[in-house]
């Protein structure tokens, strides 16, 4: 049996090796390393994808959403609400600008912030909310943006986890995640669903107005040669990223689709595990599966993941520690029991092997390994 890892990038590139070289070697040639022909063709290709007007490429995923919130005018002090349970890059950015982050509990079961969660959040000073699509499905966009019409509210879309899922509105139509707020941001870092081999990043709108003044900051604050309207970031996605992210795009459904499909076998070979919970399924949003992410009850997580780690199995706690609890984050105020749901996730979440080329006997052998736990405590 091949190792398991957590993502299996080398076999990717094994099997891709051929489009990918030939992409690298084009630029090497090209020497056109930044701002080459290939950003603008990713660009176009990916807003082709997504079904949104203006796709411009950053330095990386955080970057993304700092450029986005410093595009919308807010003034010191002035409320975004976010959730506890992500990845630091949405409250980092916040804080870092001045603005307030004001934090909301996440809903048990999809690890997403809900509209109700949001709406008890806000106050007069709210100005955005940032929801994150966590673990490649979909936060609740129809109420957010419902509520973000109702107070007038920007909405801007974490997608760093959610490369090609799909939000599916009350009618049946489905948006891309990322496409419905007034922007959207995502990651290419490596090991996400659609990842470079470096760093990389991305902003979607459908608002011309925005999208020259995203450009402008993501450049100097440069709208013109040497003329500054803005202050700006230096934040660009390098041609040899995209020219990989190309070849990848062409694969992303077919990779999800492959992620689904192993997470549809855990989820039945896991349907009777006592003391497991496998992740819930919102009915509005596809899930692209970045991370197959059990719950582990009666405190009986981390002697999983250690009998999992004998067995050569990997398994990884996203993530161990509620973000209002960081040291940094200490100065708003938060206290120990304000986030109960965080809390209890931080205690029980276990994210499993999840990549698109996870063969049978993979599969077999990590479900089996979880079964073999729960038989001999
Ligand atoms: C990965 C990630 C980011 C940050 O992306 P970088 O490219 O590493 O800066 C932001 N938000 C979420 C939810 C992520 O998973």
């Amino acid at each position: 049996m091949r190792e398991i890892q957590m993502v299996d990038l080398s076999l990717q590139y094994e099997n891709l090796r051929t489009e990918i070289d030939g992409a690298i070697r084009s630029v090497l040639e090209s020497t056109a390393f930044i701002r080459g022909p290939e950003v603008k063709l990713f660009e176009e290709e990916l807003s082709r994808y997504l079904g949104i007007k203006h796709v411009i490429s950053c330095g990386n995923g955080t970057d993304a959403l700092q450029i986005v919130l410093m595009s919308l005018g807010l003034k010191p002090g002035d409320e975004v609400i976010t959730t506890d349970f992500t990845f630091i890059a949405s409250l980092e950015t916040i804080a870092l600008l001045g603005f307030k982050p004001v934090i909301v509990d996440p809903e048990y079961g999809t690890f997403n912030i809900s509209a109700r969660g949001v709406r008890k959040a806000i106050t007069s000073r709210t100005r955005a909310i940032l929801p994150v699509h966590l673990f490649g499905q979909c936060a609740d966009m129809s109420g957010i943006m419902e509520l973000a019409a109702e107070h007038n509210l920007y909405v801007i879309e974490d997608a760093a986890q959610a490369a090609g899922a799909g939000f599916i509105k009350a009618g049946g139509e489905v948006l891309k995640a990322g496409t419905i707020g007034n922007a959207g941001t995502t990651s290419f870092f490596p090991s996400k669903n659609l990842g470079c081999y470096g760093d990389g990043g991305a902003i979607f709108t459908a608002d011309d107005e925005l999208a020259a003044k995203l450009r402008s900051i993501a450049n100097h604050g440069m709208k013109q040669r040497y003329h500054y309207d803005d202050i700006g970031i230096n934040s660009r996605l390098d041609t040899l990223q995209a020219a990989i992210l190309r070849v990848k795009l062409r694969y992303l459904d077919s990779f999800n689709m492959a992620r689904k499909a192993a997470a549809d076998f855990y989820d039945e070979a896991l349907a009777d595990a006592p003391l497991v919970e496998v992740p819930e399924r919102s009915a509005f949003s596809t899930h692209i599966f970045h991370q197959y992410t059990i719950k582990v009850k009666n405190g009986l997580r981390d002697r999983l993941k250690e009998h999992l780690a004998a067995r050569n199995v990997p398994a990884m706690v996203y993530y161990p520690g509620p973000l209002h609890l960081q040291k940094a984050y200490r100065y708003l105020g938060y206290g120990e029991n304000d986030f109960p749901v965080t809390s209890a996730l931080c205690s029980e979440v276990l994210s499993l092997p999840m990549h698109p080329d996870l063969d049978q006997e993979q599969l077999n052998h990590i479900t089996g390994s979880i079964l073999e736990f729960f038989e001999t405590i």
